[in-house]
């Protein structure tokens, strides 16, 4: 019996994908590991960029569902009571990159003629906000994407791919989005580097390809967590005063010391 079994393992290995998950700070250690067979698929928020101010960062929005959620309501209650602000103040936002290699060595990939995708778990209703704070980064993936058209690839909540992005919604998880996506373009990679800063998604992704037989890098990449905090909980309040006018941090404070 164990003979048979130590058999099955010899002979399936070979055919099993190699899945490995990295961590790291910066974007220079996943640029060696590029080459012409992969696509590189990126997360947006925290990854990509973030918000420049407290009002409309990422941390601002899970400050306030969170606490909702300490307040007894579901996670998935709380982010429907938030999204529709988060929404308007995305219109709106600017955003800076995490660390500012990031979008030039994506650049160079995209030189080289690699394919590249973002995977993002914003709700399509913000596809427009996204394709926006991109472009005011100098980045757009429609050139170097698996497929130019937009498509909706089914779930029970709503997703859109568009532009190179794939919307998934908080809803869905990303890894079965991701595969869904494959088989409604009717292509699949031999090889991909996911970059992720949540670990959860990071372990989600690279599950769902690897079952897929996709060779797959997960980064977990942790860069935000090297970067200059910019959500303050006062300050986000008062910029919420003045919605419409979004103001930096700074702009904040001078008018939060003049007592407005
Ligand atoms: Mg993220």
């Amino acid at each position: 019996m164990f003979k048979k079994i130590f058999f099955a393992i010899i002979i399936f290995l070979p055919f099993t994908s190699e899945a490995k998950i990295i961590e790291t700070t910066t974007i220079e250690t996943v640029i060696p590991l590029i080459d012409e067979d992969t696509w590189i698929v990126v997360d947006l928020d925290n990854t990509v960029f973030e918000g420049k101010q407290a009002l409309g960062h990422t941390e601002w929005f899970y400050d306030k569902a969170y606490a909702l959620v300490e307040n007894g309501m579901s996670l998935e209650a709380a982010t429907r009571e938030c999204y529709p602000d988060w929404v308007e103040i995305q219109k709106i936002c600017p955003v800076k990159p995490v660390e500012a290699a990031f979008i030039p060595a994506l650049k160079e990939a995209l030189q080289r003629k690699i394919v590249i995708m973002g995977l993002t778990h914003r709700q399509p209703s913000l596809a427009d906000s996204t394709i926006r704070q991109l472009g005011s980064l100098d980045w757009s993936f429609h050139s170097c994407a698996p497929v130019s058209s937009t498509l909706v690839v089914p779930s029970s909540t709503p997703t859109l791919y568009t532009k190179g992005i794939l919307f998934t919604g908080e809803y869905n998880k990303k890894g079965e989005i991701f595969v869904r996506f494959l088989s409604l373009i009717d292509e699949k990679p031999k090889k991909m580097i996911f970059i992720d800063d949540k670990r959860s998604h990071v372990e989600d992704v690279e599950k769902a390809v690897t079952d897929q037989g996709i060779e797959c890098i997960a980064v977990h990449y942790r860069a935000i967590e090297c970067a200059d905090k910019v959500y303050y909980p006062e300050i986000a309040e008062f910029q919420m005063k003045f919605f419409k006018t979004i103001m930096s941090n700074e702009e904040a404070l001078l008018l939060m010391q003049a007592g407005l």
